[in-house]
């Protein structure tokens, strides 16, 4: 395992803009609009005059044409997100206590979750807690936090301070985009960097709806565990007894435990990362002394969904219950055409390999595709298929990635009978 190095607190406060250093900025008549109305991102085509130059992390207020306060947020000169905004409407002061304040507030929101047998979920949502650019997720006593603009770097040890008295934690990780990565290496604070505590011996473990996982929250893809889709394996699981389900973009296969505590006859788990097979592995041994995960069969085939959905169905092999939850397929606006296309020829291959009468669970994480496009895509596959989808469900976002915008919602389901 690579040791992480400490990030010292001085590296940060290196960092920290002075206090009295604040910037002023005009914005344009439309960004005054959306800003008014509480949308927390100011881009950068829409600055009219800026009183200084500034740096990640500096404060930055926003007034409108008649010189009244519309917003504070934190400045990034990287990102065409030039300002990510920290409060509306009313003049706030920008400090530990007011940082402490939010992540408290996104603390207790979580209070619900943790009561349910489940210790890994997210604490801070970014802009869905009012924090926006900043992740917290919770595995247990481990506690990651991502950074998607460098304006956060020098607040680190001011966040760090707010969520200890909140949270208890025996490690604190750093995770940021790559972005962050890029302004934070030349400081000496790499990405994996420990910034409180000590990694535990051996995997990490949490708990989700009762079941156990393993979390690589270093490695791992987003920050280690797909919590957003909780929710929708926890559905899964209801639908599956005696199903013989396909688990598609299975990643470490949370779905296919789902189904098999469910009562799953068996289940596959596909997916082209064969280290997340072999994490699905050891989270499958995590869960044998659960009868009915030890009674049904577990197989996986490390290949490209595509491809392997044509395999299957080649070979004549069916399911009844097929879950397709693909990673985002539009990392920008001009993919969008490309991703339907994609979801549509994956609704149409699972359906190639669903018997008749299966069910159908089909998941979307680009935040550039609407729900409706998704879903409509989806209905245009199975046409090509020659199927008829009874869509029974659509689903979007848990209560731990709340949001509050509309850009926001990246994440929706489809369940059909077909
Ligand atoms: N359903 C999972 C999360 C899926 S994330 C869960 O509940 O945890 C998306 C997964 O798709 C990743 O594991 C990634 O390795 C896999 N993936 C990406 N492109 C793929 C492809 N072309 N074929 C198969 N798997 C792919």
């Amino acid at each position: 395992m690579r040791h992480p190095m400490l990030a010292t607190v001085n590296s940060f406060s290196a960092l920290l803009p002075p206090a009295e250093h604040r910037l002023a900025l005009r914005v344009t008549r439309q960004a005054q609009r959306t800003l008014h109305q509480g949308h927390p991102w100011l881009f950068d085509r829409s600055i009219v005059s800026q009183s200084a130059e500034g740096r990640a992390g500096d404060l930055a207020v926003i007034f409108d044409d008649r010189r009244r306060f519309l917003a504070i947020g934190l400045y990034d000169p990287s990102s065409p997100i030039r300002v990510r905004v920290l409060q509306h409407n009313a003049p706030a002061t920008i400090d530990a206590a007011f940082l402490a304040g939010r992540l408290a507030t996104a603390v207790e929101r979580r209070a619900r979750l943790a009561a349910k047998e489940t210790t890994g979920y997210r604490l801070v949502h970014g802009e869905g807690d009012e924090l926006p650019g900043l992740v917290i997720d919770r595995y247990d006593r481990v506690l990651v936090m991502k950074l998607y603009t460098p304006a956060w770097l020098p607040y680190v040890p001011v966040l760090l301070e707010g969520v200890a008295a909140v949270v208890p934690a025996e490690w604190i990780v750093l995770r940021m985009s790559r972005a962050v990565q890029r302004e934070a290496e030349p400081l000496g604070i790499v990405d994996g960097a420990t910034l409180t505590g000590a990694p535990p011996d051996g995997p990490h473990l949490f708990v989700e709806n009762g079941l156990r996982f393993e979390v690589d929250v270093l490695r791992g893809q987003k920050t280690g565990f797909f919590l957003d889709q909780r929710d929708n394996r926890a559905r899964v699981e209801t639908l599956a007894a005696g199903k013989e389900v396909l688990n598609v973009f299975a990643y470490t296969g949370g779905f296919s435990l789902y189904a098999a505590r469910g009562g799953a006859s068996s289940t596959v788990s596909l997916d082209i990362s064969v280290p997340a097979l072999e994490a699905a592995q050891r989270n499958l041994a995590l869960n044998e002394h659960l009868p009915a995960v030890s009674a049904c069969q577990h197989e996986y085939l490390a290949e490209n969904a595509f491809t392997g959905l044509a395999r299957l169905a080649k070979e004549g092999r069916r399911f009844d219950l097929v879950v397709v939850d693909p990673p985002s397929f539009a990392q920008q606006q001009s993919a969008v055409p490309g991703a339907l296309h994609a979801y549509e020829r994956l609704a149409k291959l699972a359906l190639g390999v669903m018997r008749p009468g299966g069910t159908l669970v089909a998941a979307s994480c680009s935040s550039r595709v609407s729900s409706e496009d998704f879903f409509a895509s989806i209905r245009t596959g199975a046409s090509r298929a020659g199927r008829v989808l009874h869509e029974f469900d659509h689903t979007a976002h848990p209560p731990d990635h709340p949001v509050r915008f509309p850009e926001m919602a990246y994440l929706k389901c489809l369940y059909a009978l077909s």
